[in-house]
């Protein structure tokens, strides 16, 4: 069965070809920004403002006046005029 070994050697070659053109430069992605709406102080785990349509979890953008949940898209407006 010597026949047989030839045409495996040249599959192999032809399969490394094709990882080689197939892969891309590994890039590292940045960290999920949601973890950054949580803070430990001491025991206790802080968060920021929550959705209170979606629940806790999913914290709502600040904007200059107001806060938006991009899940819903609810929307609350802050007095900022109040000093
Ligand atoms: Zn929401």
């Amino acid at each position: 069965m010597a026949q047989e070994e030839k045409p495996t050697e040249e599959k192999k070659e032809v399969k490394k070809k094709i990882e080689k053109t197939g892969k891309k430069p590994h890039k590292n992605k940045p960290a999920s920004k949601k973890y950054k709406h949580y803070k430990v102080e001491g025991d206790e785990v802080k968060r920021d403002k929550y959705c209170p349509r979606c629940g806790p979890g999913t914290f709502l953008a600040k904007h200059k006046a107001r806060v938006y949940c991009g899940k819903c898209h609810y929307t609350e407006f802050m007095k900022e005029e109040a000093k």
